[in-house]
């Protein structure tokens, strides 16, 4: 655990981000993906869910819209131009053949050199259980990495198949070994965290509440990065 991160690579120019829920990506990594866009790079976010299970004093009828919204505007505070949902319900996501071909079909569609997804493993990085969601949507994510460039698997899928992604970035994983400096992008990351107001709100969490802990985060990371505040990552190479 001590040894040091190195930097994310950086000869990549698209990137198409593959999690579970509405706030995974700015829990995880919003500041990287803020300080990737504002070097010109361009990141898609495709969700699985819309996250309608995840405010226990909000309906889900209710909080499927209000968190689709937040979603939304999170991810354009983030230069993030494209958000996609693929509308499976939220907790019960299974680790399918269903799921591993709208994943293959994804990734032929934006052919992407970076897939980032959040941890596939079974402890997040804060030492809790991860949840079903994040373990399936993950390990889904990476094996469709590999589906994609093969033609026989899932040949129905009408896009040319794409063996192109060079890496996958894991964010909130136990083993990172990168990270990407954020110095110019945490306010950035604050406010695509604070975008997701109802959510927070009913984690009970008071308004201005999420930078702290992001901070101290990013913090703790550069003491393994040169001292530069930094997300970490588990990278995997292709
Ligand atoms: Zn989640």
């Amino acid at each position: 655990m001590t040894e040091n991160l190195q930097p994310v690579p950086d000869d990549w120019t698209s990137a198409l981000a593959i999690v579970a829920h509405p706030d995974d990506m700015e829990f995880g990594c919003a500041a990287a993906i803020a300080a990737w866009t504002a070097s010109g790079k361009r990141v898609t976010y495709l969700l699985l869910t819309r996250g309608e299970a995840g405010i226990d004093g909000m309906a889900p009828a209710e909080a499927v819209k209000v968190r689709e919204e937040e979603q939304r505007e999170s991810a354009a505070i983030c230069g993030v131009e494209s958000v996609e949902f693929l509308d499976y319900a939220d907790g019960t996501i299974e680790h399918s053949l269903g799921l591993r071909r709208d994943l293959v079909a994804a990734i032929r569609r934006h052919r992407p050199e970076l897939l980032v997804t959040f941890t596939h493993h079974d402890f997040t990085y804060t030492g809790k259980w991860n949840s079903p969601d994040h373990r399936n949507t993950g390990r889904a994510a990476l094996d469709a990495v590999l589906d994609a460039g093969n033609r026989w698997i899932f040949p129905d899928i009408e896009d040319e198949p794409w063996g192109g992604v060079k890496y996958a970035a894991v964010a909130g994983s136990t083993q990172p070994t990168h990270a990407v400096d954020v110095t110019d992008s945490l306010d950035v990351a604050v406010a695509s965290v604070e975008a997701h107001a109802a959510y927070l709100s009913g984690l009970g969490l008071p308004p201005g509440a999420a930078r702290g802990p992001l901070e101290g985060f990013v913090r703790s990371t550069g003491e393994r990065f040169g001292g530069r505040p930094a997300i970490p990552f588990e990278l995997l190479r292709f």
